[in-house]
């Protein structure tokens, strides 16, 4: 497929990069020329892009330990000598913080309101520190966090995934503005909020497992979405693309829904 937009000799740093969203968003910049490191738990898998190898890179990274994010960076150095572009593509819901029929929110363990909570908002500032800091001393960069249509009003059962992608979103308000004042205008920060995607971590919620039906859930989501269906992870390469490339560049500290019209839709 081509590409309108050329991204040749520009360093991305997509954290989670070996996950559904953030494995096509590095594909999706190698073949617009980029050098790519992905920076996830799990990057076994990753042989598919041997072919790339003087511009891909894989590091076992974890978003919420400073010294391995820490090390990352160094390894990424090492090899692209900067960093044009961090993807905070790390993140995610669980099912044990989710409330079901089983398990009310007054008994929602408390380690797994923290994982969630640690993993979608520390994981993103975590690496913007780290990586920021390069940006900051390069004075110019760009960083792209995922927040979620639960950071624009919740939705119901997943209590500590909807209020860290509101802190992810208020997150990338006040770095934009902290990188734009205290280091350079050349450094921009904003979000992107994907409506629903069918992905592993909310299949159990809007399929039934048996049958691959949708559930209530996953029939209101369709029915509130004036659109009319799940999003596919390339809806999101247009927003992702032009949000890190020069086409943007008087663009900050936004949140920009890709949501086939939920958030816009009343339900009337
Ligand atoms: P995914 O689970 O497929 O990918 C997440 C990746 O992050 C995985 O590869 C995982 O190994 C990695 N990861 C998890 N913990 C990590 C850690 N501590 N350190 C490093 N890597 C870690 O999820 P996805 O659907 O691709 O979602 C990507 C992002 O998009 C997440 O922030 C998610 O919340 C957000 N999002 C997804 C949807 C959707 O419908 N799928 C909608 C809105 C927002």
């Amino acid at each position: 497929m081509m590409h309108k937009y050329n991204f040749k000799g520009k360093c991305t740093v997509v954290t989670g990069g070996a996950g559904v969203l953030g494995l096509e968003f590095a594909k999706i910049l190698l073949e617009c020329g980029a050098s790519v490191a992905v920076l996830d738990l799990n990057v076994e898998h990753l042989e598919l892009f041997t072919r790339f190898r003087d511009r891909f890179l894989a590091v076992k990274t974890d978003v919420l330990d400073k010294s391995s994010v820490q090390n990352a960076s160094e390894m990424v150095l090492a090899k692209y000598h900067k960093v044009d572009y961090l993807i905070n593509g790390a993140g995610g819901n669980s099912p044990n913080a989710s409330t079901s029929s089983n398990t009310s929110f007054f008994d929602l363990p408390l380690d797994a309101l923290k994982f969630v909570g640690d993993l979608n908002l520390l994981g993103t500032i975590l690496p913007s520190q780290i990586f920021g800091k390069i940006m900051a001393n390069q004075k110019e960069g760009n960083i792209l966090n995922i927040s979620s249509m639960n950071a624009f009003r919740p939705l119901t059962r997943i209590p500590a995934y909807s209020a860290a992608k509101a802190a992810v979103s208020n997150f990338t308000q006040w770095l934009a503005v902290h990188m734009a004042k205290e280091y350079s205008p050349n450094i921009r920060v904003n979000a992107i909020a994907p409506g629903f995607f069918l992905t592993e971590q909310n299949r159990y919620l809007l399929t039934d497992e048996k049958t691959g039906e949708l559930t209530d859930r996953g029939r209101k989501i369709i029915d509130h979405t004036p659109m009319g269906r799940f999003g596919d992870p390339e809806d999101l390469f247009g927003a992702v693309l032009w949000l890190l490339s020069e086409d943007s560049k008087f663009v900050t500290g936004i949140v920009l829904p890709i949501d086939g019209g939920f958030s816009a839709y009343s339900g009337v």
